[in-house]
């Protein structure tokens, strides 16, 4: 067993933590599905319940000692209840996609029809993309959103499902900056005989602050994921109606997993604590703030942001008036310390590992304590790199300013030697 400091048993992992903790620390990362968790998350992923097996549910297990993970168990379960108004919580699912496919498996059969968002505007690869297991035992349709508007068109959805008739409607997004209607889709559901799963794993935080309209109260399922704006360890958690309690829990274990990791579920409980706490519903309004003030900066600096503008904590700028490429504006920024992500625009026509958007979201910088002033200037470091995308002396001087700008904002310090 390897006992004393990392550095001196394995120098090369060593390293590379140390060279992510540098990482995160000197650059803005807009990446608007991430998060830096707190400390404590940090240091509760690294606890002793990694080792403990607990197949089963707290109290119903095929192994001995697990008073204490049970314990664990009980409270993240309550709190995630509580936190979410809902009937039923697993907390179990390693990850959104497992958590996704777990329902599916629960009330779906192979061939059943389901209607999601299109990956191309908006949804995400599990809620029925070819490439995913959800595309393959399903019949997958898609809605998408209004070319004049950039926003889900409601009375199209209605329309598609009565056409296709899914036994499943998801709704819930990886790059939609609007307000999602649920109760919208909930109707359409009902109209078809559709079950309704929310996909609230981009938005939980700001839901949990009570930001965003909450879809537990009426969706028959809301899966979430732990790790975006609800700022927790990575993992999933699922609602349910009671009705299907049982049966979830059965589809996640024995049906789906094996061993729940018994230290993640420590750290969704520790993360939903802090969801609890006054300064949690602040830091979620920053982050919507945040997001608006680098949307209205952007669009006076000349760019196009999809729908307008945003009411969360992300935008898709659309770069085709700047001539370049997703692509192209990813790497640049990368050079310059500013990491984000190129994603596809609705109703692109550059291929998907080129696009002519990227998603800008605000969650980390928020955590590290910038404000709507600081939004603006990124925006503008933004700004600076994509007008001068082919000059490697502007791209450095962005990046100085970036680390300088970081430096006032410090994270993980005591992991930097
Ligand atoms: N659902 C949505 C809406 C997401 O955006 C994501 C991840 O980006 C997931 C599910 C999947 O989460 P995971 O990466 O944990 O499988």
């Amino acid at each position: 067993m390897s006992t004393g400091l990392l550095r001196d048993f394995d120098p090369e992992v060593a390293d590379a933590l140390r060279e992510e903790a540098v990482r995160e620390n000197e650059q803005i990362i807009l990446i608007a599905s991430e998060n830096y968790v707190s400390d404590t998350v940090l240091s509760v992923q690294g606890s002793v319940m990694t080792n403990k097996y607990a197949e089963g549910y707290p109290s119903k297990r095929y192994y001995g000692g697990c008073e204490n993970v049970d314990r664990v168990e009980e409270l993240t379960v309550r709190r995630a209840k509580e936190i979410f108004g809902a009937e039923h919580c697993n907390v179990q699912p390693h990850s959104g996609t497992s958590a996704n496919l777990a329902v599916y498996l629960t009330v779906l059969k192979p061939g059943d029809a389901i209607l999601g968002m299109a990956l191309s505007h908006g949804g995400h690869l599990s809620h029925g993309a070819g490439v995913n297991i959800s595309g393959q035992l399903y019949q997958p349709h898609t809605y998408g959103v209004s070319r004049e508007t950039g926003r889900i068109d409601y009375d199209e959805v209605r329309r598609i499902a009565h056409a296709v008739r899914p036994k499943m409607i998801i709704a819930g997004a990886s790059a939609y900056s609007r307000i999602i209607d649920f109760e919208a889709f909930q109707e359409i559901a009902d109209e078809v005989g559709a079950y309704l799963l929310a996909d609230i794993a981009h938005i939980a935080g700001l839901i949990a602050a009570g930001l965003h309209p909450n879809p537990a109260p009426y969706a028959d399922f809301v899966t979430t994921t732990t790790h975006k704006t609800l700022r927790g360890p990575r993992g999933g958690l699922i609602f349910c109606k009671g009705k299907y309690a049982k049966a979830i829990d059965r589809t996640i274990f024995p049906g789906l997993q094996g061993g729940p990791m018994m230290h993640t579920i420590a750290g969704k409980a520790v993360a939903l604590r802090e969801a609890k706490m006054p300064e949690f519903r602040e830091y979620q309004a920053q982050v919507i703030r945040n997001a608006q003030a680098m949307a209205d900066e952007l669009i006076s600096l000349g760019d196009a942001i999809v729908s307008g503008g945003t009411d969360n904590h992300l935008m898709l700028v659309d770069l085709r008036g700047r001539g370049i490429t997703g692509d192209q504006a990813e790497k640049a920024l990368g050079r310059a310390g500013i990491s984000l992500n190129k994603n596809v625009i609705p109703f692109d026509e550059a291929p998907p590992a080129v696009t002519s958007g990227i998603r800008v979201g605000t969650p980390i910088i928020t955590t590290r304590g910038m404000k709507e002033d600081d939004a603006r200037i990124v925006a503008g470091f933004i700004d600076r790199v994509l007008r001068h995308i082919d000059s490697e002396e502007v791209i450095r001087e962005v990046q100085e300013a970036v680390r300088s700008h970081c430096r006032r904002f410090p994270v993980y310090t005591d992991r930097l030697d």
